[in-house]
């Protein structure tokens, strides 16, 4: 959102209904509806971070929740209701590899080698090469690769297990290699790398990257690279390397990156409690989405995300509403919108990093994201069972509405894909319940034909009324929680 925009936001707002002004009298299932279809319309764009489908959305949602009655819940008299996130997005630009052998250059083909970073720049000049072989389990020590370039086999030893090659790069250097250089000999290709680097990379802006640096060659690279010794070398890896070897070979590598910041908010409100000291609840549903999402000649070009996650947003504003018309609760209730979930949670980072109350203060969090994969009648499950201490009182929550609770495989798999897993990384007792995932046939197919399609648009046909449910649910989960009686926070047993 511009400051131009904001303006007129704040201009809007003003205009807008004050709270328990008289409003249509619509079935739960008309709200809903009518705010899937509108954040899912192609008006909105997808909902993509830093666009005019943020402008509109965060414009549409401020609107309904200054009308419930909510108060802004940024704590920040500078930026009230839209809390500013920065992210930037990375894309790969310069490669640059040059070796030595005893001092001398070698010529070398310019192609058959690639060399990336998730930084702005990485640079390692004239550094050693420490031949490593197949690389499965530990690595070595510091002091043996400290500074070096650690050079693996690509594919795993016959018989062993085969390691997540992101995972050994990233254990190589925070063991202390200045770089990772990889011969392709297994089922990657140098083609397929540079196309999955290809895609843009988004982080916070101030995020620390990490240093990593990675070159990649195909095997006719390294056969010219290592020379005569080519061959002796994959035989020892072959027999199982007892030891790292040094190369009499030196590398200078580099690699940069292109990078656009992209001004996005979280949009966070408020229903003050009696009770403010006594801590807070807070109920999240991301935003955003992926915009434009597909290329001519296919005929729908934007990933509306009526699911994922306009439903979330409707869920989470309706529920807003019940909160706000009934009795006063004992504990605040933070209301948040997040942004750039879809980039990798970081609108739920942001709000950690820089969180409008004491974290500690947070008793429980819920996040709500697709709620109305599922049809009403489902049992709930929680995503992040058994990582809380809240487990027993969701339990008793759901029984004030006679709703069973479940365990699932197939929810735990979405744990870290779901903004309370950011929370989570800091100690907010975060989860998600509801019934959408309880049903595994049901969401695998969602997965399948519409997750992240242009297919999860919003017809008058989407069945919403899981997403009612899921109302009803938030509602007796926020009750529980933010009142004092029913609900009094363990406190987890200090790390220190
Ligand atoms: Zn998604």
């Amino acid at each position: 959102m511009t400051s131009r925009n904001a303006a007129i936001l704040a201009a809007l707002l003003a205009a807008a209904a004050p709270a328990g002004a008289a409003k249509p009298d619509r079935s739960l299932d008309a709200a809903l509806r009518a705010h899937v279809a509108t954040l899912a319309s192609d008006e909105y764009g997808g909902r993509e971070p830093g666009t005019e489908g943020e402008t509109l959305t965060l414009r549409y949602l401020a609107r309904e929740w200054f009308g419930i009655g909510l108060v802004s819940g940024t704590n920040d008299p500078g930026n009230p209701w839209f809390a500013p996130v920065m992210l930037v997005e990375r894309v790969p630009s310069r490669s640059f590899a040059a070796f030595h052998r005893n001092r001398r250059a070698l010529a070398l083909p310019a192609e058959g080698v690639l060399v990336l970073t998730s930084a702005p720049r990485q640079l390692v000049e004239n550094a050693p090469l420490l031949f490593l072989g197949r690389v499965a389990g530990a690595v070595p020590e510091r002091a043996e690769l400290a500074g070096r370039i650690a050079v693996v086999l690509d594919r795993s030893a016959p018989g062993s297990e085969t390691p997540d090659p992101t995972s050994r790069a990233d254990r190589l250097i925070e063991a202390g290699a200045a770089a990772v250089l990889t011969v392709l000999d297994g089922e990657r290709s140098l083609d397929e790398i540079a196309a999955r680097r290809a895609r843009a990379g988004y982080a916070l802006a101030g995020d620390d990257l990490g240093g990593d640096l990675e070159a990649f060659v195909t095997p006719a690279y390294a056969a010219k690279l290592f020379g005569p010794d080519w061959a002796a070398l994959v035989k020892s890896a072959d027999a199982g390397l007892p030891h790292p070897r040094s190369l009499p070979l030196t590398a200078t590598l580099e690699a940069t990156t292109r990078e656009t910041r992209i001004a996005t908010h979280n949009l966070i409100g408020k229903l003050p409690g009696r009770d403010p000291p006594a801590g807070a609840v807070l109920l999240l549903a991301h935003w955003d989405h992926f915009g434009k999402c597909a290329e001519p000649p296919a005929e729908d070009l934007i990933c509306n995300g009526a699911i994922d996650n306009a439903s979330g947003l409707a869920v989470l504003t309706e529920a807003a509403r019940i909160l706000a018309k009934g009795k006063k609760l004992d504990r605040d209730v933070y209301f948040l919108a997040t942004t750039g979930e879809e980039l990798g949670l970081l609108g739920a980072y942001a709000f950690v990093e820089n969180p409008p109350l004491p974290l500690e203060s947070i008793v429980a969090a819920f996040n709500i994201d697709s709620p109305a994969i599922g049809p009403a009648g489902l049992p709930a499950t929680i995503v992040g069972h058994g990582l809380t201490p809240l487990d027993d009182d969701i339990a008793k929550a759901a029984k004030t509405l006679k709703l069973r609770i479940v365990a699932s495989p197939a929810a735990e798999s979405f744990l870290r894909r779901q903004d309370g897993w950011a929370l989570l990384q800091h100690d907010v007792p975060a989860v998600m319940v509801g019934s959408n995932y309880s049903d595994a046939a049901r969401v695998e197919r969602f997965m399948e034909q519409t997750y992240h399609r242009p297919t999860d648009e919003y017809a008058p046909t989407l069945d919403l009324s899981g997403a009612a449910e899921d109302v009803r649910l938030q509602v007796a989960l926020v009750r529980w929680f933010a009142g004092t009686r029913t609900f009094s926070p363990r406190r987890l047993p200090s790390k220190n």
